[in-house]
């Protein structure tokens, strides 16, 4: 029997952690010396720590725990259908009624004609069937040499081959052999950055009519589609100036390049509204959606897929492409049973009318801080810029990433989780954060930024 509980002490469960466990996103060898944080529960917003510590999530896990921790009913949901049927394919002609409830229930609310999902069990693996998806589509529609992808440096969209190849992350593109053939990239619409004196609005027509100059360049005959995600999540949170989505959206438009929104994170309220898309006036052929579409307590990703290109794809014969898991029942009873709660509580019009405005108004006072040079928000996504300069924008002395980290470790001891990328600090806290909450939060942040200022002299 495994004897190994959380009754085990702290050091014990860290050393077996350490011993046996490979980490995604880490380096694995360090936690020999500094152990991993070991949560036991969870209860709304907060995590409990194997020391019994009540921590903060300002992150909802990764991005994903929209409705907040400890909602029993979707437990309940998982075990009454693990007892009726904990699993079946949806291969070869079979289905079962959690997969087409929930499709459905994504067909209706879904933006516009996106009446039709691919079932994947995570960003990434949707991502993937996006590739194969966008691909056959213009081959079946007798155009196979519009092959191409066209994403974005710093973007992210998975860890699998494919999806880390969409993405543009280069310390990922590094290992592995990556990217795979006839994917490529323009530049990220990050105006704190890389925007330098030009103005936002001017900056984010610049960025997006990149995607025009590198069409030409590949030439539209070769390039099937352009994906996004409506803000960069894991990127730094970057919100692109008001004038580039609509930008883009002429430019897939004129040149006959399908448009994915990568909604993995924007999905299922984080922005104000359903998806991300509808924040932004995008009008998408696919979106791809994960994370809060279980609010992460079960794994389940899709691609909903517009009807013309589901319609093409449908009368091409077999679609050569599937997960054992697509549409697995139980991940299907939950997500389901999160979009009642998300639904019937009306989560998302009061992210909109009352979370998301209460928090804007909080975190913009961040930016007096000496060491905040942008407080920037969308929903219930934010990220907090950290400079020596305000005025330039400048970079710290030391390598990226390490003020950003001493904060990020500030946060830690001081029971927040917000997270870093580069020097800038991050969240994406549950959509049912209270205003008191809200208060504690930005208490605790301030109170690691002030300790930050004082390790850095
Ligand atoms: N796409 C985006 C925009 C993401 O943020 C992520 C994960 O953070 C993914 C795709 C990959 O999702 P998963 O980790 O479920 O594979």
């Amino acid at each position: 029997m495994n004897k190994i509980s959380n009754h085990l002490p702290t050091n014990e469960l860290q050393a077996l952690d350490a011993a046996h466990h490979m980490h995604p996103f880490t380096a694995n060898a360090e936690l020999a010396d500094t152990g991993a944080l070991v949560i036991t529960r969870a209860d709304g917003v907060n995590l409990t720590d194997s020391e019994g510590n009540q921590i903060l999530d300002a992150m909802s896990g990764l991005w994903c725990v929209n409705i907040g921790y400890g909602r029993t009913e979707l437990a309940d949901a998982a075990a009454r259908q693990m007892r009726e049927l904990p699993y079946y394919n949806t291969f070869f002609q079979t289905t079962h009624v959690p997969a087409i409830a929930l499709a459905s229930k994504l067909a209706e609310l879904a933006p516009h004609d996106l009446n039709n999902v691919f079932y994947a069990c995570s960003g990434s693996e949707a991502n993937d069937t996006n590739i194969r998806l966008v691909r056959h589509y213009w081959a079946a529609k007798g155009k196979p040499t519009k092959k191409t992808i066209i994403s974005r440096h710093n973007a992210y969209h998975g860890s699998t081959m494919g999806g880390a190849s969409l993405g543009g992350m280069k310390g990922m593109h590094a290992q592995g052999g990556l990217p795979i053939p006839d994917i490529d990239y323009i530049d990220q619409p990050n105006w704190y950055v890389e925007g330098g004196d030009t103005d936002p609005a001017e900056f984010g027509l610049e960025r997006a009519r990149q995607l025009e100059t590198k069409i030409a360049e590949l030439g539209a005959d070769n390039v099937a589609a352009f994906i996004a995600e409506p803000v960069q999540g894991a990127g730094g949170v970057i919100i692109p100036p008001e004038t580039y989505w609509p930008e883009i959206q002429r430019i897939c438009d004129a040149h006959e390049i399908l448009l994915i929104a990568d909604e993995v994170i924007c999905g299922f309220g984080r922005t104000g509204n359903w998806f991300g898309s509808q924040t932004f006036g995008i009008k998408p052929d696919i979106m791809t959606i994960a994370k809060g579409l279980s609010s992460g307590y079960a794994p389940i990703g899709g691609s909903m897929v517009s009807d013309e290109v589901a319609d093409v794809v449908g009368k091409a014969g077999e679609f050569n492409h599937g997960y054992t898991y697509s549409g697995h029942p139980v991940s299907c009873a939950v997500a389901l049973e999160n979009l009642r709660i998300l639904e019937e509580e009306k989560l998302i019009e009061n992210v909109r009318e009352n979370t998301a405005p209460y928090l804007a108004k909080r975190w913009a006072e961040l930016e007096a801080h000496p060491l905040v040079g942008q407080a920037r928000i969308c929903g219930m996504m934010g990220a907090l810029a950290l400079t020596p300069d305000k005025a330039s924008r400048a970079k710290f002395a030391s390598e990226v990433g390490v003020v950003g980290l001493i904060c990020r470790n500030r946060c830690f001891a001081n029971h927040l989780i917000m997270r870093h990328v580069g020097d800038q600090m991050i969240i994406s806290p549950p959509l049912t954060m209270s205003r008191a909450d809200i208060d504690r939060m930005i208490e605790l942040a301030v109170k690691s930024l002030d300790e930050t200022l004082v390790i850095m002299r």
